[in-house]
């Protein structure tokens, strides 16, 4: 980054901080990834200068000719590798392709019908505060006493509701997804389905979760996730879709533009087109199959350990901690863990009398690490370094009256950034990290 340097030095640091940061610790955030230096090389490309709003062959600016090539590449590569005839790669990330689907598909007051964000289920989901509650009429489902999906809720809400769209597929599910159940649920009561695959996209591709794709109308994800392209997403349209509505291709990229955004991020289109030939290559498959067994491995050796599974366990790149067993609050467990060099985020546990900000437990996975090359061996040592992190700040459970608990907050973090122990195993962990290149 010689210019950068020469330019602003002071970014160019701040970069080369974060680099070796990414490098130091374990990144255990189930929704971060490292992606190739192909995949940065075309994110940093001239391509970030053009303006090429519209679609291949129909632009509202000259000079698209070669941008034209690299998106109609892009939409080959995603139609080839999800089995879909229809996508659009333009969406800037995750929560404006969600948004889109709504903005095209529905008018304003129809009903959305998600997961509960408390639950496990996105904000655009239908989460309070946000355009998909305040824009539409959001009916919320939530998991059974199990932990799971429960079918025969979902199936009673749909049919008192009369959603237009149900939405699955979810951000801190640890469990198999049963699209067939959910496209069955749709069909019965004239709904859309959407299955939002931005966490597991990755694992679908590889062949380690089933595809949604018999079973939606329509798919969205993120590229950044699993699937290690780099942020954006795609939205596809199945065969079931088109059959059910032939115009959903068209309202879709109408929804994107002119609806909600202006000029694509061409360089973005370029990167997500690498990524899917990346992901299209059998070594992606061993990929994604270790990112499971890492995550099985990794929950396995939690489990002996005394940490408490929600649903018991995982199927697929991710854990989610239920940390009341253990006296912490979760915000306080990620504080620890990141003094020690394990980067997880702090999440709310099903049926939590927690606010979200101060939430009973942590969320993890295996897709970074993976990445790294680490294997069964290395989950190991991780699992013994969280028990140590966690047993550090056990007994630190916040109090429910926010002005309680928001000095004890104050005072606990001061001390838990200066815990000789947590940063002794911050050095233990730096040890190992340095054997597994990041790419
Ligand atoms: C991450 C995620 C999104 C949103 O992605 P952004 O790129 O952060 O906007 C949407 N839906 C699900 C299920 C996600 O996990």
């Amino acid at each position: 980054m010689k210019s950068l340097q020469a330019i602003d030095p002071e970014i160019a640091s701040l970069i080369g901080m974060e680099e070796q940061r990414q490098k130091d610790v374990l990144e255990m955030i189930p929704s971060e990834n490292y992606t190739s230096a192909a995949v940065m090389e075309a994110l940093g490309s001239v391509l970030t200068n053009k303006y090429s709003e519209g679609y291949p062959r129909k632009r509202y600016y000259q000079g698209n000719a070669i941008i034209d090539d690299i998106e109609t590449l892009a939409q080959e590569r995603a139609k080839k590798l999800f089995c879909v005839p229809y996508v659009n790669v333009q969406a800037l990330s995750g929560s404006p392709a969600n948004d889109a689907v709504y903005f095209g598909l529905l008018d304003p007051g129809d009903t959305i019908m998600g997961l509960a964000l408390s639950f496990g289920g996105h904000l655009t989901h239908g989460a309070r505060l946000t355009f998909s509650s305040r824009f539409y009429r959001s009916v919320q489902y939530e998991l059974g006493n199990d932990c799971r999906l429960d079918f025969d809720a979902i199936w009673k809400l749909a049919k008192k509701e009369k959603p237009k769209i149900i939405v699955c597929g979810f951000t801190a599910y640890p469990r198999r997804i049963d699209f067939a159940a959910f496209g069955k649920i749709a069909d019965e009561v004239g709904a859309y389905l959407m299955a939002d695959i931005s966490h597991i996209a990755g694992l679908i591709v590889g062949g380690v979760h089933p595809s949604p794709v018999s079973h939606a109308h329509v798919v969205t994800t993120t590229t950044h996730k699993t699937l290690r392209g780099p942020r954006g997403a795609l939205i596809m349209v199945t065969e079931k879709g088109i059959k059910k509505n032939p115009d959903l291709p068209a309202l879709i990229d109408k929804a994107i533009i002119p609806g909600l955004q202006g000029g694509p991020h061409d360089n973005q289109t370029a990167a997500i087109a690498v990524a899917l030939k990346e992901a299209s290559s059998s070594a992606f498959k061993t990929y994604a199959h270790q990112i499971v067994k890492n995550a099985k491995a990794l929950a396995s050796e939690l489990s002996d350990r005394g940490f408490d599974l929600v649903s018991g366990g995982t199927d697929n790149h991710l854990l989610l901690i239920d940390l009341r067993g253990k006296k912490v609050n979760g915000s306080v467990a990620a504080l620890a863990l990141e003094v020690a060099g394990i980067v997880v985020n702090k999440n709310t546990v099903p049926f939590d009398p927690m606010p979200p900000f101060f939430p009973s437990g942590i969320r993890l996975g295996t897709p970074a690490v993976t990445t790294r090359g680490m294997k069964e061996k290395e989950m190991k040592k991780i699992s013994i370094w969280i028990t140590s992190a966690v047993d550090e700040v056990s007994g630190a459970e916040l109090p429910r009256d926010p002005e309680k608990r928001s000095v004890m907050w104050k005072n606990m973090r001061k001390e838990i950034r200066a815990n000789k122990k947590l940063l002794t195993l911050a050095t233990e962990v730096r040890a190992m990290t340095n054997h597994f290149p990041t790419p």
